[in-house]
């Protein structure tokens, strides 16, 4: 049986196209020409693969309008950011690409005089994305430049949310230059994508997964991964803290504090969620942070003075206001929103909660969309174990006049990433991912590249 999905403008809540899911046939076959088309792609040389990524960031850049108006029309974000998408992509294709021969050469190895040895980076074949809507493009290039660089195929399992996004890629992709099917999208409804998935990562033509989205997600990917004792990355959600210290810069703090929170109307896995204060500077940055709150402008994703769009989904704002009004329920103070915006789209009025603590809802879950809690610190001591007090562990950031006292601060915590008076964010020149229930392996950098290939041993004689 075949079944339809339907992808919703969250602006208006008009439906915006429909598609039809494929069935087990076409998936097969779309396993059989990926294959295929990764096998000679892992075998052209590396100049060829290192000109591919120059002709994406070149085709991002000619379709930058056409691209990011998709984006902003199936998930709701601001155009503003969703054009930001295509530049950090053309970015990490041209760091991907100038540094493609130093990070792609073997290793020699000195084994003594009687042998000589080296280790090389080969291509492992395609490998299965399993992506969320909330950066429909980043997401996706965040895996596929480097998997084009290393010779992989891609499978593409994208959020049903975001499947004209999806279709519009590969397409892209085949425009820029790349040999057909290296790329290919799979298009799955709900009903099905836990059982095909399952079924996609056991499959012998493929050789490993990557997932970006909730724990849920994460968990039952890379369970299927360990039975099929394949290779998996695994990018789960964050409850990132943002820890302002006694001799930190309260007013600056206050001003990034704003960015980290509510970009992409607080959907980022890497959004800062907790803010933990010194009592020193509670009132001030405090102040300060709820003044610059209530002066974001929340509307049409399109005007490019808007700051935050509507949510992706209902669903999701329903589950934000369940976590605003338990946390109200067990003491935390509502400084400013609470509360959906009336008329059509889902958007949800930025919001501040104080006196927020471990046991409270926005404390110990992942809040995804544009709700702060903020919380105070008695002293250094108690910032750290409060930043602790998550099971989750993706980034850190901390402010203070010494950098010294933010390294302390940040030794009490276990997260994949610190950031000293500065807001998290990833970059293709360095690692990115989680620790503890943030999930594990890493991306970009050279880490990312190396994840999904095979480092092989030669030893002559
Ligand atoms: P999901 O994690 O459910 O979706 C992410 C991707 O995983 C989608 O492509 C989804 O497909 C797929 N997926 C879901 N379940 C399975 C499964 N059992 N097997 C294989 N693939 C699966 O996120 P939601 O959109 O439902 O958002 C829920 C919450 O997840 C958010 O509130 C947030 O906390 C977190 N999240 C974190 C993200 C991050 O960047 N780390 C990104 C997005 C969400 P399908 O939609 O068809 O189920």
């Amino acid at each position: 049986t075949s079944s339809v999905v339907v992808t919703t403008d969250p602006t208006t809540g008009r439906e915006l196209a429909r598609y039809d899911a494929m069935n087990d046939a076409s998936i097969d076959h779309v396993l059989d020409e990926v294959a295929v088309a990764a096998r000679a792609w892992g075998r052209t040389p590396l100049t060829e693969r290192r000109a591919a990524l120059d002709s994406v960031a070149d085709r991002l850049l000619a379709e930058r309008e056409s691209v990011a108006a998709l984006i902003t029309a199936e998930m709701g974000k601001p155009l503003r950011e969703a054009r930001a998408e295509v530049d950090k992509s053309v970015t990490t294709a041209r760091w991907y690409a100038r540094h493609a021969d130093s990070l792609l050469t073997p290793t020699p190895v000195d084994v003594g005089p009687d042998a000589t040895a080296w280790v090389t980076h080969e291509p492992i074949g395609p490998v299965l994305a399993v992506m969320p809507w909330n950066f429909p493009l980043w997401q996706v290039m965040r895996f596929a430049l480097p998997a084009i660089l290393a010779g992989n195929g891609i499978l593409l399992k994208h959020s049903p949310d975001v499947t004209g996004s999806a279709l519009g890629f590969e397409a892209l992709l085949e425009r820029a230059g790349l040999p057909r099917h290296v790329f290919r999208t799979f298009v799955v409804s709900e009903r099905d994508v836990a059982r095909v998935t399952d079924a996609v990562v056991a499959d012998d033509r493929v050789a490993g997964v990557t997932l970006t989205g909730s724990n849920r997600a994460g968990a039952s990917v890379g369970a299927a991964a360990g039975r099929a004792a394949k290779p998996s990355v695994l990018e789960l959600g964050g409850s990132d803290a943002f820890v302002v210290l006694a001799d930190a810069d309260a007013e600056r703090a206050a001003e990034v504090a704003v960015r980290a929170r509510f970009t992409n109307a607080g959907q980022s896995c890497v959004c800062a969620k907790r803010f933990v204060v010194a009592a020193e500077v509670a009132e001030h940055f405090t102040e300060a942070f709820v003044a610059r709150v209530r002066a974001l402008r929340v509307g049409d994703p399109t005007d490019d003075h808007t700051d935050l769009g509507p949510l992706a989904r209902p669903d999701l704002r329903d589950v934000l206001q369940r976590q605003v009004d338990a946390s109200v329920a067990a003491g935390a103070e509502l400084l400013a929103g609470g509360h959906p915006i009336d008329g059509p789209g889902n958007f949800y009025a930025p919001t501040v909660l104080a006196a927020t603590a471990p046991g409270m809802a926005v404390f110990d879950e992942e809040t995804f969309g544009p709700v702060a809690a903020v919380a105070v610190a008695r002293d250094d001591a108690h910032a750290a174990e409060l930043a602790a007090a998550t099971t989750f562990g993706l980034g850190l950031s901390v402010w203070s006049g010494s950098r010294e006292r933010a390294l302390d601060l940040a030794r009490e915590v276990t997260t994949g990433a610190v950031f000293v008076n500065a807001m998290v964010a990833s970059d293709p020149r360095l690692p990115f991912g989680g620790t503890r229930r943030s999930g594990h392996g890493r991306e970009l950098a050279a880490p990312g590249l190396h994840a999904f290939m095979n480092q092989r041993t030669f030893w002559a004689v």
